[in-house]
């Protein structure tokens, strides 16, 4: 069973950004994410696909083309949902593997699973003593 000095709960911007800042300082580190992609909602639900989704509605009326350079703008006529989503997915799948590779080149071990606590009194211990494990228990990867 593979121990580690830091287990880093979530693959959102906070777990990614604070489990590699960890390697910086030669910890070991393991990240555990329950979603079945990493990012968390800056990525997956939230400011990415927001922003993205806006952004092309923006571009499609034409908006910030007119107010730029004052040219005229027809929206295109035949528009459809899966021009207007057709974006979001792509960059979605782009950032989440951006993710994956910044945790493979900081040596950080993806855990595909939900985190427990052991119990409310069991802390994190630098000395591979218990202190957390994934759920299901054939997932565990941190130490006893
Ligand atoms: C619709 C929407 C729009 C937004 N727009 C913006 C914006 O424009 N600008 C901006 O700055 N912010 C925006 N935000 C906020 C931003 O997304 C969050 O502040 C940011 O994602 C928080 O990052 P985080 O890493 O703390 O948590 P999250 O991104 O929520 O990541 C948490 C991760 O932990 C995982 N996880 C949780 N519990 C467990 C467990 N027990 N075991 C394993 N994995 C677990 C989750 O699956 C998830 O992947 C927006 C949010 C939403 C919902």
């Amino acid at each position: 069973m593979d121990t580690y000095d830091l287990v880093v709960i979530g693959s959102g911007p906070a777990g990614e950004k604070g489990a590699a800042q960890a390697t910086y300082f030669g910890k070991r580190v393991a990240l555990v994410e329950r979603a079945s992609h990493v990012g968390g909602a800056g990525i997956n639900t939230g400011t990415v696909p927001s922003k993205t989704l806006r952004e092309t509605a923006l571009y499609f009326s034409g908006l910030k083309q007119r107010g730029l350079y004052g040219v005229d703008y027809s929206l295109k006529t035949e528009l459809t949902v899966r021009n207007f989503m057709y974006r979001e997915p792509e960059l979605v799948r782009g950032l989440r593997a951006v993710v994956e590779r910044n945790l493979e080149r900081h040596g950080i071990g993806l855990v595909r699973g939900t985190a427990v606590f052991e119990d409310l009194h069991t802390e994190p211990d630098p000395r591979g003593a218990p202190c957390a494990r994934t759920h299901p228990p054939h997932a565990t990867t941190v130490p006893e």
